[in-house]
C-alpha cells in the first residue's frame, strides 16, 4: 500500500505519525460522488475537488472501520493544508472527528512548533493579528489561527466540530449532506444543535453551574494578571 500522508512537511516524525493518513492509492478516488447533492454542483470547479477529497476520505474510512463517513479538508490559498477523517472506530476516541483532526493537520503543517506553543512568530497560527475593522471583538489582536482558511466537510458539521471550526477562525465552512441527512443514516447531532438553545437546566445531560465558582475563578484570574498573555 502506498502511504500518502497530509504532513509531509511536518518535521518531526512523531507528529507525522500522529497526523498522517494512510491512504492506500487510487482506492476510492471517486467512488460516490454522483451522490452529491445539488448545492456541490453550484461550487467553483476549482472547488469542487476539494469536496471530492473531503468525500473520499470519508469514503475510505467506511470502507476500513475507521469510523462514520465524515471527512474534511481545508484549504488555504487553493491549496489543501489539512485532511480529517472520522476515526472514532479505530481510536476509541469519541472525538475523533474529521473536522477536529483536520484542524489538528492544518495548524501543524501551518505552525512548525504548534504543540510547544512557544513561537509566535510570523507566519505561525500564534502570530498576532489585529482585529478587522467594525469588529465587535473587544480584544484589539488575536493569534492569526486558520484565518485565511476554509473548510469542506461533505456532511454538515456537529456542534463540536462547529465549535472547533469558530476557535480556528476559520474563514468558509463548505458542506454537503445536512443534519437531516446525517440524522437519516443514524447520527443523531441534530439534537445537540437544539441542546444547546436551552437552560442549562433543561439540557439532556445533568448540569450542575455555578459549582464552586470561586475555586474556578483563580484560574481566570491568574490569566488576567499574567502581562505577557496570547489572546486568541
Ligand atoms: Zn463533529
Amino acid at each position: 500500500m502506498n502511504i500518502c500522508t497530509c504532513g509531509d512537511e511536518v518535521a518531526d516524525p512523531d507528529r507525522r505519525r500522529f497526523f498522517g493518513y494512510a491512504v492506500a492509492a487510487g482506492a476510492v478516488a471517486a467512488a460516490g460522488l454522483g451522490t452529491l447533492p445539488a448545492q456541490a454542483a453550484a461550487l467553483e470547479p476549482g472547488q469542487r475537488k476539494f469536496m471530492e477529497e473531503a468525500t473520499r476520505l470519508a469514503i475510505e474510512s467506511v470502507e476500513k472501520g475507521w469510523g462514520g463517513p465524515f471527512g474534511a479538508v481545508i484549504v488555504k490559498d487553493g491549496e489543501i493544508i489539512g485532511r480529517g477523517q472520522n476515526r472514532v472506530l479505530l481510536t476509541g476516541c469519541p472525538v475523533f472527528h474529521a473536522e477536529v483532526t483536520a484542524i489538528m493537520d492544518a495548524s501543524a503543517k501551518l505552525n512548525p512548533k504548534a504543540l510547544l506553543g512557544s513561537y509566535y512568530g510570523p507566519g505561525t497560527i500564534l502570530e498576532m493579528i489585529p482585529r478587522e475593522p467594525g469588529s465587535p471583538d473587544p480584544v484589539p489582536e488575536r493569534a492569526r489561527m486558520l484565518k485565511g482558511c476554509e473548510i469542506y466537510i461533505n456532511g454538515a458539521p456537529c456542534p463540536m466540530c462547529m465549535s472547533a471550526i469558530y476557535w480556528s477562525r476559520i474563514d468558509h465552512v463548505y458542506f454537503g449532506a445536512s443534519l437531516k441527512d446525517t440524522s437519516a443514516i443514524g447520527f443523531d447531532d441534530a439534537f445537540q444543535y437544539d441542546d444547546f438553545t436551552k437552560p442549562w437546566a433543561d439540557r439532556r445531560i445533568a448540569v450542575t453551574e455555578n459549582f464552586e465558582r470561586d475555586i474556578g475563578l483563580k484560574a481566570f484570574q491568574a490569566w488576567t494578571n499574567k502581562k505577557d498573555r496570547h489572546p486568541y
